[in-house]
């Protein structure tokens, strides 16, 4: 198998990941693939069917049925384009529960080493560079203060016509983070090896700069 390239990219909620690693992926002609996004369709899905985050063989099976993909950025699940029903906050206040079960952490690392496999990409998420992608060419780790995180979650949503207030959005982001980096099972934190970028007070075109000089070295 030929050595395809890899970039990770990792941090706590609102940090900025997807944006930058959808333009970097467009610059440097990598798959972007959203690691969160994959999770949440995990959690959309049970939700549907009612299956509670200690139903661990109904949430295997389920996901046995999910055929994921990306395309231009997006999340497709058996060919259906799912991206509008992932950020909701309904979705938001449960993902991290669902995340957290060892069993549906096994079958999506799966999936997301084989994409790796197959096609040079950038992903982003909370243990791509301590777990997925432990090899990959290039680490960084995002961060940003909670408050900041929120305002750009807020913001986002605003944009999306989605109804949301900016504590709720505070308070969901920092028990979100909370438990993403407690858990017991590949917890959020940065690996040994990655660049640390502080978003805070940075615009986007200052993180890819900074990301991008990295990458060219
Ligand atoms: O990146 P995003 O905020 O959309 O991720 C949603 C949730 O999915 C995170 O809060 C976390 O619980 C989970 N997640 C994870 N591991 C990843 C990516 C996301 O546990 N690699």
């Amino acid at each position: 198998m030929d050595n395809k390239i890899t970039i990770a990219i990792d941090g706590p909620a609102g940090a900025g990941k997807s944006t930058i690693a959808k333009i970097i992926g467009k610059n440097l002609n990598l798959i972007y693939i959203n690691t969160g996004a994959m999770y949440r369709a995990v959690t959309l899905k049970a939700l549907e069917k009612n299956i509670n985050p200690t139903e661990i063989l109904k949430l295997e099976s389920l996901i046995d049925t999910m055929d994921i993909c990306f395309i231009n950025d997006e999340l497709i699940l058996n060919g259906e384009n799912i991206n509008k029903e992932l950020t909701t906050p309904r979705i938001s206040n449960n993902v991290s529960q669902y995340a957290s079960i060892k069993e549906v952490r096994v079958k999506l690392v799966e999936i997301m080493r084989k994409m790796s496999q197959k096609y040079n990409v950038i992903m982003d998420g909370r243990d791509i560079g301590t777990v997925v992608l432990k090899d990959a060419n290039y680490k960084f780790f995002l961060t940003a203060s909670a408050e900041e995180r929120a305002e750009r979650r807020f913001k986002e949503l605003k944009d999306k016509n989605i109804e949301v207030d900016y504590n709720n959005i505070l308070e969901e982001i920092i028990k979100r983070d909370y438990i993403d980096s407690t858990r017991e099972v590949d917890p959020l934190k940065k690996a040994n090896d990655a660049i640390e970028i502080d978003t805070t007070g940075l615009n986007i075109d200052e993180v890819v700069n900074l990301i991008s000089s990295y990458v060219k070295k």
